[in-house]
């Protein structure tokens, strides 16, 4: 069986020819020298793309999730109190987690799609004292982007440990972790990363790696224990679970494709696009669910326009174009889409492509605005981008 798809969902997105051939080459032992070396060019790479001088730094065995979980038991034992910020889905799983893992969680929930103000941080924290703060930088549910540097200084100001989800973000738009103070920040392979899903990069600051060694408990997962993972990854290659081998060289090409076009183009790269959709979405009517300039560049998420049917277009849209795109998650469920454009989807065809597929649907349904005013406002866009 093949599909041919255009993966402009949350993730996965498009994946790269490159990776592809990458992810067949011959299996060989998680003990191989030659593995070793993939797994410290891998180390490199992300923290390249991390920004992280990290030397724990490595790829979780698993997906964004299990990247989460990792920084949450790595850095929790039984009791420890946890502040977790929830402004949509990945937040509230976050939250979850922390629970799950022992912690003494207390949340601060703000309306889905805005982002937190720093002081409403500085509130939460006021009275007391968390061992850990955890935040979205990119919430993939609301598409919004959560400003992180000013909210990790309140945290460090208050003595806690800051933890960041850059699992939509990373490759895609901004991430400084090393600049913006991130003690344990993990993401995803399948988002702006371009790979299959299955891995999950993480990076531990000094300051979390010092809390980690001076855990009083053992971690709470087994799989999860950085203190037994990193004497693999670490020069003792000490055998902990089976890497899974293939993914590894999909993630290492991956970063190479990442590194060889650069960070700095690769987030202006999805910024144009993102201005180039929303130009064409502002021609046609569409509106964004996300507060007004928090909008994130590889992920829209727009309101449903009236007279649509949610599950009729996006089933025309992947049986007639192959065009993949997300439903809203949580209060966003039926009436929101999420139009991702990430990692090697986000491209000015892709944009072009999508707002054609997507005219045709919206029309066929009844839905009245100018026919084909979002495909001329998106290339006027394009021509004014490319001017500058
Ligand atoms: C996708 C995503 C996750 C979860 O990743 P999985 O790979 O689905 O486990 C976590 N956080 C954010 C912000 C995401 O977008």
């Amino acid at each position: 069986m093949s599909y041919k798809r255009v993966l402009l969902g949350p993730g996965p997105s498009d994946v790269d020819p490159r990776v592809l051939e990458a992810l067949s080459r011959p299996t060989i032992g998680h003990l191989d020298p030659a593995f070793m070396e993939i797994l410290n060019d891998i180390r490199g790479l992300l923290q390249y793309t991390f920004r992280a001088r990290n030397e724990m730094t490595l790829a979780i065995s698993g997906t964004g999730s299990a990247g989460m979980e990792t920084c949450v038991v790595n850095l929790i034992e039984s009791g420890d109190p946890m502040l977790v910020c929830i402004n949509g889905v990945f937040g509230k799983r976050m939250a979850d987690v922390a629970e799950r893992a022992g912690a003494k969680v207390t949340t601060i929930e703000i309306e889905w799609g805005k982002v937190f103000d720093p002081d409403q941080i500085r509130q939460a924290i006021k009275n007391v004292k968390f061992k850990v703060v955890g935040i979205v930088h990119a919430e993939t549910s609301t598409g919004a982007g959560q400003p992180i540097e000013e909210i990790s200084r309140i945290v460090h100001e208050h003595g806690g440990l800051f933890i960041v989800d850059t699992v939509t973000s990373l490759g895609g738009m901004k991430v400084e972790v090393d600049k913006w103070q991130i003690d344990a920040c993990y993401s995803g392979s399948q988002k702006c990363l371009s790979c299959p899903p299955g891995l999950s990069p993480v990076t531990f600051s000094e300051a979390a790696v010092k809390i980690l060694d001076q855990r009083r408990s053992k971690v709470q997962s087994w799989y999860l224990d950085l203190t037994m993972i990193r004497q693999y990854w670490g020069s003792e290659r000490l055998y902990h679970h089976t890497a899974p081998i293939n993914m590894n060289y999909a993630l290492l090409e991956a970063l190479k494709i990442v590194k060889e076009e650069g960070l700095e183009k690769r987030w202006a790269r999805h910024l144009a696009n993102h201005q180039i959709l929303k130009a064409g979405f502002a021609a046609i009517g569409i509106k964004y669910v996300t507060q007004a300039g928090y909008e994130l560049p590889m992920l829209n998420a727009i309101a449903i326009p009236p007279g649509a049917d949610d599950l009729a277009v996006r089933k025309q849209l992947l049986n007639e174009f192959g065009i993949e795109i997300g439903g809203g998650l949580g209060v966003f469920k039926g009436n929101a889409w999420r139009i991702g454009l990430m990692g090697a989807a986000s491209t000015r065809s892709n944009v072009l492509l999508f707002l054609a597929a997507l005219e045709k649907c919206l029309a066929e349904q009844g839905v009245k605005f100018d026919r084909g005013a979002s495909i001329a406002a998106a290339n006027n866009k394009a021509s004014q981008l490319r001017e500058n």
